[in-house]
């Protein structure tokens, strides 16, 4: 909130003008509902919004540094990043530590840095974990980028860059919303605070279990905040209580002991090319449903949501079906898939008029909340070898499972979460389902059973998070920031734990 950080603001992410203004006006469009808050409250979202510019550049500033986690990709960008983000939180002045910390991941190396930062509760406050994850994913080729990936730029009422919404944003409004509690109630307040914010949830959290049972003292919290999920749309904020678990592994498919010529061998001898795709297409019947046995899945009573939006937020090409069964959010929510996400064979340009000996193909499964992700892997593997066709040989490697996780919703602090939404943004909150998985969550629950847990966040289905063009509305970002601040400010008045 320093004059410079607001001059940086105003010169690194101002392409011009004009796209300023439209960005302003669009974070200033917040549905705030002022008739339902306290004096003090209302002094808490003009502090927000006064702060809106500096949390952006702050944000921007983050989004320059390119904290890929994945394994080929420089580590030293992901500890730069840790480095910025434990700066930003001994900067908020109400952390008794701040420290980057790095565990060990289940087959020895270590894992990226996280940022832990913790503030013991007082006179019987509550404790509030504040999750987010400060690496990002690949930016991809830059030539699909309007703008570079780690150059943030504002067009319209959106910040483009790779982590500007997934999951930069995330950990910026813990910030914004702990600074926003600090303006308006003084730096002596009650709550108790944990700030967590991972370095390697894009490269699949796999020194997490290791670091909640290494800093699970530190880590203990009434309630868990995990800023990474998604919002309805732009003006109606979501609470994500269903994800779906992941099954994925190698799956490759071999006829031959060697390439033979197409034009001798070809019409006698199967290639594995036509027996691999014989067998993915086994997974589905011909409307698409996933054909697997063993694989669960259900119809959930959920929000209207029409083909018509399904086409305009996926992208579905004119004249293409939707696949599937049932309610699309059902299809979406709490049914299973199964997706081919990679091929390795010889590429058009290599094809040679041989018969392919081998194709390994990545199998991507999504698991349907209520479903064992071993059992369903179980499932899975059992299909493979019973719709093998020819003979081939498969072989299954690099099995890696998430769990799925369904949110209780019955404790005080989703009622207070929704309510918080409900006034900053001026809409009911829906209490939604993502299709995705975030694995980690079945860990938070196994370490810290008696913690709420709150999945939140800056996304809407415009975000792109994982591909190129990734950004966030800014106006969805204030009205997070203000719900978390809302929320934050009100548990500080809350006593007991029931
Ligand atoms: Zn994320």
């Amino acid at each position: 909130m320093t004059d410079s950080s607001d001059s940086s603001f105003a010169q690194r992410t101002t392409q011009n003008s004009a796209d300023t203004e439209g960005a302003t006006d669009a974070a200033e469009t917040s549905g705030t509902d002022s008739s339902a808050l306290t004096d003090q409250e209302r002094a808490l979202v003009s502090a927000v919004e006064a702060a809106l510019p500096s949390s952006i550049a702050e944000l921007s500033d983050l989004v320059r540094i390119p904290s890929v986690s994945w394994a080929a990709f420089d580590p030293a960008n992901v500890a730069a990043s840790a480095e910025a983000v434990a700066g930003l939180a001994r900067a908020t002045g109400v952390f008794e530590s701040v420290d980057i910390l790095r565990a060990a991941t289940p087959s020895g190396e270590l894992g990226q840095p996280a940022v832990l930062a913790t503030r013991a509760a007082r006179n019987g406050r509550p404790t509030v974990l504040l999750y987010a994850h400060h690496d990002v994913q690949p930016p991809g080729d830059d030539a699909a980028w309007e703008s570079l990936p780690f150059e943030p730029t504002v067009r319209g009422d959106r910040l483009y860059g790779r982590g500007a919404a997934d999951d930069k944003a995330g950990v910026e409004s813990h910030l914004a919303a702990i600074r926003a509690l600090t303006a308006t109630a003084g730096d002596d307040f009650d709550l108790g605070l944990v700030l967590f914010i991972e370095g390697e949830e894009e490269f699949g959290s796999r020194s997490f279990a290791n670091f909640l049972e290494a800093n699970r003292d530190r880590l203990a919290a009434d309630v868990i905040v995990v800023a990474d999920s998604d919002n309805w749309d732009t003006e109606t904020p979501s609470l994500t209580i269903s994800l779906r678990g992941n099954v994925t592994f190698k799956l490759t498919v071999s006829t031959l002991a060697h390439a033979s010529h197409s034009g001798m061998f070809g019409g006698a001898v199967p290639d594995a090319m036509l027996a691999a795709f014989r067998l993915l297409a086994s997974f589905h019947d011909e409307n698409g449903s996933v054909a697997v046995v063993g694989l669960t899945g259900r119809e959930i009573e959920a929000p209207e949501y029409t083909e018509e939006t399904l086409r305009a937020e996926a992208g579905l090409l004119d004249g293409v079906k939707p696949i599937g069964e049932g309610s699309i959010l059902s299809r979406l929510w709490s049914k299973p898939t199964v997706t081919v996400t990679g091929i390795d064979a010889p590429s058009v340009a290599n094809a040679s008029n041989t018969l392919i000996p081998s194709v390994a193909v990545r199998v991507s499964a999504r698991i349907a909340p209520g479903q064992d992700s071993q059992q369903a892997f179980e499932a899975l593997e059992a299909h493979v070898r019973a719709h093998t066709p020819f003979g081939a040989h498969v072989e299954i490697t690099e099995v890696d499972t998430g769990s799925p996780f369904l949110v209780d919703t019955s404790g005080w602090a989703v009622t207070a979460a929704k309510d918080a939404m409900r006034d900053a943004w001026g809409a009911e909150p829906v209490e939604a389902g993502i299709g995705g998985s975030i694995p980690f969550i079945a860990d938070l629950v196994r370490v810290f059973p008696e913690a709420q847990i709150l999945v939140t966040g800056v996304e809407d289905p415009h975000t792109r998070a994982h591909s190129p063009n990734e950004s966030l509305h800014l106006g969805v970002f204030k009205r997070a920031i203000t719900a978390e601040a809302l929320l934050l400010l009100r548990l500080n008045s809350r006593t007991g734990n029931s």
